[in-house]
């Protein structure tokens, strides 16, 4: 096992599935391209072969699978099915929706249970300007399906001054209605971002904001979370829960467990460095060949972490997964 001075150690793997993606939201993608097909992507039996030595060489236990937008690629169908065989504690995916009631029969037979659905407005005008792609209809009737389907859902929303704060209670409603559980996700200097401070400061809303704002209407008090969660987690007494996922304001470096695993076969220790290590030659060589230069080069990611705080990085969400 390899654990760094602060005790951490990666327990929790993210696979972007693809780069593609059929939205093109204004803070993580800078040229509002959708869809540009990524050069060199993994197959879908390198990447699965990628997760089964990651086990055993890091100690991964659960994997959240996304990108880009996972249900665009191809390659779901198989990954699905062979990553479903690896023995983890836990699968689970990060989508925009989109094509959720399309694949959910898919996803539903390859035994994923909990899903993590981005959605930063009920708006249908600001949904196409935030997002710029897709349809807003699509998402909410994908949803309702979810639901009756039994899965357990969190949805995601990036919270944008100017953009979609009168969206914050709605959104919030909309969740304790149906039983899902709203995560806030402070904007992150990533991509573009990183380079444009001004952009960045305009559009950050903060933690401290948004609890004032939801405490306008609702009494809530914080909830547990497991050591190592993102997630601040906050209870509405009989009504539900909801999460700020506060890297600015509260940030979690210190306990972070994440280890990225990108489409192209590049690990990421740190959303914040901009140090990445390839890998995906080694995930068509045999176990014995690949394992001890992998740990090698986990050693290299494990020390790729912040100490303290997230400072941003230049990579665009989308290639590292989000
Ligand atoms: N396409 C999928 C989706 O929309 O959930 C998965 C990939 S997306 C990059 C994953 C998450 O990253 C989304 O919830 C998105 O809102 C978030 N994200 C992207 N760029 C971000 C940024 N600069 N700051 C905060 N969250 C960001």
């Amino acid at each position: 096992m390899i654990v760094d001075r602060q005790g951490r150690r990666f327990r929790n793997l993210r696979i972007s599935l693809t780069a593609a993606c059929n939205y093109a939201c204004t803070y993580c993608v800078p040229d509002g391209k959708r869809l540009v097909a990524a050069q060199d992507e993994l197959s879908a039996e390198a990447m699965v072969r990628g997760v089964a030595y990651l086990i055993e060489a890091a100690g991964i236990e659960r994997l959240r699978i996304t990108g880009g937008e996972p249900l665009v690629s191809p390659k779901l169908d198989v990954f699905l099915r062979e990553v479903g065989r690896l023995g983890l504690a836990e699968i689970s995916l990060t989508t925009n929706g989109q094509l959720l009631s399309r694949k959910l029969p898919l996803l539903l037979e390859s035994g994923i249970r909990r899903l993590n659905v981005s959605l930063d407005t009920l708006d249908t005008n600001a949904f196409r300007v935030i997002a710029r792609g897709g349809d807003l209809a699509s998402v909410l009737a994908g949803l309702e399906e979810a639901r009756a389907a039994g899965l357990k859902i969190k949805l995601n929303m990036v919270p944008l001054r100017g953009q979609n704060l009168n969206q914050v209670l709605p959104l919030l409603d909309y969740c304790l209605e149906r039983g899902f559980e709203l995560r806030f996700i402070e904007l992150m200097r990533m991509g573009h971002l990183a380079r444009d401070g001004n952009s960045f400061l305009q559009q950050f809303v903060g933690m401290p904001e948004l609890l004032s704002m939801i405490g306008e209407r609702y009494s809530f008090a914080q909830a547990d979370a497991p050591l190592d969660a993102t997630a601040l987690r906050y209870e509405i007494p009989q009504q539900g829960f909801f999460g700020v996922i506060a890297n600015e304001s509260v940030p979690f470096c210190r306990t972070c467990s994440r280890l990225r695993l990108s489409s192209t076969g590049w690990l990421h220790g740190c959303l914040s460095s901009s140090n990445r290590h390839y890998v995906g030659d080694l995930l068509d060589k045999p176990r014995h060949q690949a394992l001890p230069a992998l740990q090698r080069l986990l050693v290299k990611a494990l020390g790729d972490k912040q100490d303290v705080a997230f400072s941003g990085g230049v990579t665009v969400m989308k290639i590292i997964g989000g």
